[in-house]
């Protein structure tokens, strides 16, 4: 059975990425975080490419990502700890827990339960212990693999990233980590001294380019739709719920098998594009939750069962969907079929 709508996945381009990645890290181990299912890429496939490449710290959020991932063999770190829920998994040894509160610390400790990571808050208030806790004691006793903290502005050039950073470093010689981590993809892009002994890059291996030193990255997804119909709109009629086009003059449209319900956001309606041999075939009126509809004036030789590519470079299609990348990302729906080519 295969689906009217797909995914092309470069996997040569997620590969690029991450050697990218790896290199603006210099002297670090560059990691890779696969959480929400590889970013909507499929976290499987995702690890086994990246892992071909050298990649051998993976991050999910939970335990059932990581049980997804157990059978690989590779080794992951699950980022919101362990609840008293997770403590059967965690304590079979598939993945290493990143301890963020001291509740988590004590439950682990309690457990007898192994190398782990810890994740301290240096300004994000977000998640992780906070650094008083590194100095009242609270981690003496645990095996801790990679000490880490989170940036909550990497994609700005703004003064909290060297605060965060000059925090960081103070916890230097202060644990018995074995390896200490701050940068995720923006991260890495503010230079090699934020990159310490790991980066965790998840955006920018999936094409996603948070600032301009990351313009090299390269786009890794492509949805594809087939087109389920082709119609002569005349002049004066409007296309699609509320009728926000109207045509101009006789146009040649072609409904496409994908909407909203896929991750092509409601957004793209009216802004958004499909291409084809070079030239634009932009989306007209409202995207509906299974379709939408393209002007194919330009393309007279498509018709119906043809495919057609939707413009989706991360950065544009954000400024034009008015979603983040990380949004664009992980909403690629079920429906796709996810294809890779290698
Ligand atoms: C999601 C996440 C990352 C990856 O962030 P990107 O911005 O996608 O590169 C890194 N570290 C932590 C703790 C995260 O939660």
């Amino acid at each position: 059975m295969t689906s009217p709508l797909r995914l092309r996945l470069d996997s040569a381009a997620l590969a690029y990425n991450w050697r990218t990645l790896a290199a603006m890290s210099a002297q670090a181990a560059c990691g890779a975080a696969v959480k929400a299912d590889g970013y909507g890429l499929g976290a499987i496939e995702v690890v086994k490419r990246l892992a071909a490449e050298g990649c051998r710290d993976f991050f999910v959020a939970t335990w059932a990502e990581a049980a997804l991932l157990a059978p690989l063999g590779v080794p992951v770190s699950v980022l919101h700890g362990v609840r008293d829920e997770d403590m059967e998994l965690a304590l079979s040894g598939i993945a290493r827990p990143v301890l963020n509160t001291p509740a988590q610390v004590t439950r682990w400790k309690a457990a007898g339960g192994g190398a782990c990571d810890v994740m301290v808050d240096t300004g994000m208030n977000r998640l992780g212990l906070a650094v008083a806790d590194v100095d009242n004691g609270l981690l003496e006793g645990l095996a801790i693999e990679t000490l880490m903290s989170h940036l909550a502005c990497a994609d700005e050039d703004v003064a909290m990233n060297d605060r965060q950073l000059a925090t960081f470093t103070g916890l230097f010689g202060r644990t018995n980590a074995k390896r200490m981590s701050l940068a995720n993809s923006a991260g890495i892009g503010l230079g090699r001294h934020y990159a310490f002994d790991l980066t965790r890059p998840g955006l920018a291996l999936y094409g996603g380019v948070p600032s301009p030193e990351l313009g090299a990255i390269r786009q890794v997804v492509t949805p594809e739709a087939q087109i389920l119909q082709r119609r002569t709109v005349r002049a004066d009629q409007t296309i699609g719920y509320n009728a926000t086009f109207t045509a101009p003059a006789d146009t040649e449209v072609a409904i496409l098998n994908i909407g909203y319900a896929d991750g092509y956001f409601r957004g793209f309606s009216n802004t958004g594009a499909a291409s084809f041999e070079g030239k634009s075939l932009p989306v007209l009126g409202r995207v509906s939750m299974d379709l939408v509809a393209v002007n194919v004036d330009a393309a007279p030789q498509l018709g119906e069962g043809d495919w057609l590519a939707l413009d989706n470079a991360l950065p544009e299609a954000a400024r034009r969907s008015g979603m983040s990348q990380y949004e664009l990302l992980t909403s690629l729906g079920a429906r796709f079929d996810r294809v890779w080519q290698d």
